[in-house]
């Protein structure tokens, strides 16, 4: 592969259009996870021109063994793919199609990581194709053979910001883009650059471990010290931690490793409030965490917090009849009791429970924005910092959870996990909404590479005209990206 080399994929007339679809998908993978250009399309002078053909009926090699698809040469090569109806379905294409391409990038198999894009099995009679998913070993395989490559753009590549079982939030205010990033078990502070996405310089360890957290929240408060809280399931951290990385305080609460999910968030008193959802009862329970679990308020219903300029919001899932039920939310009063309700949308309440997903909330100008997912659908609402609903919408398409919400020019950008149209994986997805009526303005485009791990959404922050995005993939990793608004 030269630097700026551009390569066309053509596909002869046997296919589909979902496979071409499918095809453009799996250059994508690679052009977000390297820095190539590859695409489906018509050739233009310049471009090198790699062909996509069934190969013969038979689909073994002169050996006797047995393929699914196969590229003539490394490099050099075309793709020839096996005529059988089970390597034609859409999941099976995209991967056969990813791996065959990273043989034309001459990339080698990759033995020792069966997660990896390039992992074939050492026994030629399994040729089935495992479920696989880009990987630092498909990236450290890209970099030895293509010594010197450039990428063709810097943004909209995805970075890799830890391995394993990462956590990462912006922290939200915060003008220097600094995210708050579990790396091998030990929290630490990450400025990155808004034109790479890639860390600006290194990073500084706050002396803070956990185990595998989640729920990873950091916002600036008064004086431009940041609070911060995370999970690790058995406890809840709540640190307060210096511009300069210096840790003030940092207080941990236990938990019950139960049923229980948990979202912590700190007031501007410096007040930490822990909620604890517990499915069973449809109840939550919210306590101080310097006061401990015994003095808990019960909310009926799930929830979450979110920390308001006015003040901490519960936002709740409540059950009103068999079949009915409410997201309301509330502010929190001195005991954490909730002040005035207000319903915010109704929603279909399924018997069964787990058709049920915490919502997720968050604040949006001087008000709230809130989401949740009930028997499948998804519904979105905006209030004002009154808590009265401004819009309320029920998208066609189902999404969620875990979207973040930048607002600009009377536009959302939202990031959730969403489906790609040939439903081969849930992929974190970037779409712009009307900030009025919450309708759809333009399609999802997809952030995390298209591949068979799914991955979540964990920030989005502007950066003058364009964004960057945070999200976690299936297998751990920690990413970012910068990209053009939706
Ligand atoms: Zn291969």
């Amino acid at each position: 592969m030269r630097p700026n080399e551009s390569l066309v994929l053509v596909l002869s007339d046997e296919f589909e259009p979902m496979h071409h679809r499918l095809a453009a998908a799996a250059a994508d993978g690679w052009n977000v996870e390297v820095g190539t250009r590859i695409r489906v399309g018509e050739p233009v002078a310049g471009d090198r021109i790699v062909t996509v053909a069934l190969s013969d009926p038979d689909c073994r090699f002169d050996n006797g063994d047995p393929y699914v698809g196969y590229t003539s040469d490394l490099r050099e090569g075309a793709i020839f793919v096996c005529p059988d109806e089970a390597t034609l379905t859409a999941s099976t294409f995209l991967v056969l199609m990813q791996h065959e391409l990273g043989h034309v990038l001459g990339l080698e198999h990759i033995e020792d990581e069966p997660s990896a894009v390039m992992y074939a099995p050492e026994d030629p009679d399994t040729a089935v194709l495992s479920i696989t998913g880009f990987t630092s070993a498909d990236r450290a395989e890209f970099a030895r053979v293509n010594p010197g490559f450039v990428e063709a753009t810097p943004c909209g590549i995805n970075r890799t910001l830890a391995e394993g079982d990462g956590a990462a939030s912006f922290v939200r205010g915060d003008p220097n883009h600094r995210v708050v990033i579990l790396r091998d078990q030990a929290l630490e502070l990450l400025a990155l650059d808004p034109e790479s996405a890639r860390p600006a310089g290194a990073a500084t360890p706050l002396g803070l471990e956990t185990e595998r957290a989640f729920d990873l929240d950091a916002t600036t408060t008064t004086g431009g010290d940041f609070a911060m809280t995370w999970n690790d399931r058995q406890l809840v951290g709540v640190a307060r931690v210096r511009p300069t990385g210096e840790v003030i305080s940092n207080d941990e609460v236990e938990v019950d490793d139960d049923d229980f999910v948990i979202d912590a968030v700190v007031d501007e008193d410096g007040r930490t409030i822990v909620a604890v959802a517990r499915f069973g009862a449809l109840e939550t329970h919210l306590f101080d965490a310097a006061e401990g679990v015994e003095t808990s308020t019960k909310v009926e219903g799930i929830g979450v917090l979110a920390a308001l300029p006015n003040g901490p919001v519960f936002v709740g899932l409540r059950r009103t009849a068999p079949d009915a039920g409410v997201l309301f939310a509330a502010y929190l009063g001195e005991d954490l009791a909730p002040t005035a309700r207000v319903d915010l949308a109704e929603v279909p309440f399924p018997e069964d429970d787990s058709r049920v997903l915490l919502p997720i909330a968050g604040p949006l100008g001087d008000g709230l924005f809130a989401t949740s997912i009930v028997n499948d659908a998804t519904i979105l609402v905006r209030a004002d910092a009154d808590l009265t609903p401004i819009a309320a919408q029920r998208p066609s398409e189902s999404f969620g959870p875990a979207p973040v919400v930048v607002e600009r020019d009377g536009e959302l950008a939202i990031i959730a996990t969403a489906y790609d149209e040939d439903f081969v994986s849930s992929e974190v997805m970037v779409a712009a909404f009307d900030a009025t009526t919450l309708e759809r303005l333009r399609p999802w485009r997809r952030i995390g590479a298209p591949d068979a791990f799914p991955s979540f959404g964990d920030g989005l922050i502007e950066d003058g005209d364009g964004l960057v995005a945070l999200f976690t993939e299936g297998l751990g990793a920690v990413r970012s990206r910068c990209l053009a608004w939706p």
